[in-house]
């Protein structure tokens, strides 16, 4: 008698901690909102961005941009497309860096583009923008037919207008997913084919779901917006493979939930990149430690690295990154062969 009480008792408590955990989850993943300023913020409010006294000499730094070597910068083997396109209806998933976050993934036959940028300069004014190290790995003109893209948030670095018109003016049926603010930056520059989602969100697309889901980061185009549109991650699951973007992101409790909910992943992609000086960027970009880490949250079998050695956004050396994101997948047991380096233009199966 006495066995059959502690067995309910146990199963019962079992069953509370279990809803705890999940409540926590959910939570994690709740949709974001508009406070009364009309700005949207992240669940531990606003993100410490340094104080003058780190920002101000980096702005300096950031002048003599011009003049920084491209050594260490990331090899590139340029693609023709050819493998992709005869691969475009085919249920083989691949994956090709183009550079920075922009990446080609197919998966059940469906072809996406993750935060595409072909442009030189991400900035509203080239002049004075961030250098582009490495021509993009793959011309427009050879990509397959693209069926959606996904847009991580509004930096320069992540949603490309000149890029974002190009797809859509080659080929009017690809789909741009982006978070809940932006569409309306997009339908100005004469993109109509647009969806708008919040975190939490999906949508059945082809033989995919598209979700829309968090990142602990911010967004501002100019000196008046910050914040007024939502950033995210995204993930795009089909019958037998399971793909994440997390766009550009802090470690935060949210790539628990995330994984919880949507993993295990065949394959997640991850900022590795722009996390000096620490200061300033700690609670937007991870760095290479922290990227493996949110991949063993994910439960991603494999991590491929992004957002490094592409433009020249931060203080770290260009080889820094790849370097310590090796070291940290051995280290904390995600296993050096489950993380992945690229070369740009490098077309890789998943
Ligand atoms: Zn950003
Ligand atoms: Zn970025």
């Amino acid at each position: 008698m006495r066995s059959v009480v502690a067995i309910g008792l146990l199963s019962f408590l079992i069953a509370v901690w279990a809803q705890t955990g999940n409540g926590r989850a959910e939570q994690a993943l709740a949709e974001a909102e508009l406070n009364e300023r009309g700005k949207f913020s992240n669940p531990i409010g606003d993100l410490d961005k340094g104080g003058l006294d780190v920002r101000v000499p980096f702005m300096l730094r950031r002048l003599g941009t011009y003049f920084r070597s491209s050594e260490g910068a990331p090899e590139r083997v340029p693609n023709d497309g050819s493998l992709l396109r005869a691969n475009a209806t085919d249920t083989t998933p691949t994956i090709t860096w183009v550079g920075h976050s922009t990446f080609v993934v197919q998966i059940g036959g469906v072809t996406f583009l993750t935060d595409p940028i072909w442009s030189n300069t991400p900035s509203p004014v080239p002049a004075f923008g961030p250098r582009r190290f490495v021509p993009p790995g793959i011309a427009i003109e050879d990509l397959p037919t693209i069926d959606f893209v996904t847009i991580s948030h509004n930096h320069y670095d992540h949603l490309d207008l000149p890029t974002l018109r190009t797809l859509a003016a080659r080929d009017p049926s690809t789909v741009f997913f982006v978070p809940e603010g932006n569409a309306r930056l997009l339908r100005s520059a004469g993109i109509s084919n647009v969806t708008e989602l919040n975190w939490g969100q999906r949508v059945e697309q082809g033989a995919v779901t598209v979700h829309c889901l968090p990142t602990q980061h911010w967004s501002k185009r100019s000196l008046t917006d910050t914040n007024a549109s939502l950033w995210a991650s995204w993930a795009v699951i089909g019958a037998d493979h399971r793909f994440y973007h997390a766009g550009d992101t802090g470690y935060f409790p949210g790539f628990k939930a995330i994984g919880k909910r949507l993993g295990p992943f065949d394959l997640a992609a991850i900022p590795i990149g722009a996390y000096r000086p620490r200061a300033m960027m700690k609670s937007s970009h991870v760095n290479p430690e922290e990227a493996v880490a949110a991949a063993l949250d994910l439960r991603a079998e494999a991590a491929v690295a992004m957002h490094f050695g592409t433009f020249d956004l931060s203080d770290e050396a260009l080889n820094e990154p790849p370097k310590r994101f090796l070291q940290a997948a051995k280290d904390q047991g995600l296993g050096e062969e489950n993380a992945w380096v690229l070369k740009i233009g490098e077309t890789r199966q998943f």
